[in-house]
């Protein structure tokens, strides 16, 4: 499916987030999961290049998505999140995450569902656990994605994937490779889903 992104804003603090409007859809992960590389390939453009440019690494940046060009009204927003666990024995995320972003994740009353992504080549890690059990303490919509599916062999995906749902305490999981575009054409409809709810 063809979309069009357009960048809407980079926010530092809770009082510059967009005001709320349509379905909104976090991206949440460790640094160097493949963020910025899923964003591009379910976007089909280089926009989420943005989230690398230096200083707006620490911010939320917000796109609109539409599906005609000419449309003025989003249909959706993505919110692409810092990346965190930039520190190699990380136990809280909350400790280097900037303050803005617990209340995004609690409190924003457009947030439809949030992606989070974790490497399906590595075990899971407790930053990430972190932030699962805090989503899921706010009974809000996830989705895990395994990123970088496409380094694994048929074998190795199923023990991932059962180790992963098992740390992780998640029924649901989607294997993605931006690389091959494995899993690209279900995480759009799990988005469209939650945007259309
Ligand atoms: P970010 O920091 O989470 O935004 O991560 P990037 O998208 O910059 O990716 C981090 C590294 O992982 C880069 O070297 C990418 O080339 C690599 N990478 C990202 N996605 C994939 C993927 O689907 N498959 C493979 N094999 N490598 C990937």
């Amino acid at each position: 499916m063809r979309v069009y992104p357009k960048f809407i804003l980079s926010a530092t603090d809770a009082a510059h987030f967009p005001a709320p409007s349509a379905p909104e859809i976090a991206f949440l992960g460790r640094s160097n999961v493949g963020k910025s590389s899923l964003i591009n390939a379910l976007l089909g453009s280089k926009q989420a290049h943005v989230s690398s440019t230096p200083g707006r690494t620490r911010a939320i940046n917000f796109f609109s998505i539409t599906d005609k060009p000419e449309r003025q009204q989003a249909q959706m927003i993505f919110a692409d999140l810092p990346g965190y666990g930039y520190a190699k024995i990380s136990k809280s995320i909350s400790a280097e995450w900037p303050k803005f972003i617990n209340p995004y994740l609690a409190e924003r009353p457009t947030l439809a569902l949030c992606i989070c992504l974790v490497d399906s080549t590595i075990p899971p890690q407790p930053s990430d656990i972190q932030l699962i059990e805090y989503l899921q303490s706010r009974e809000r919509s996830l989705l895990v994605i395994g990123t970088k599916a496409d380094r694994l062999s048929g074998n190795e995906r199923v023990k991932a994937m059962n180790l992963l749902r098992k740390g992780l305490n998640v029924d649901g999981l989607l294997f993605c490779s931006a690389k091959t575009g494995a899993g690209m054409s279900e995480l759009w409809q799990t988005i469209q889903s939650a945007a259309s709810e």
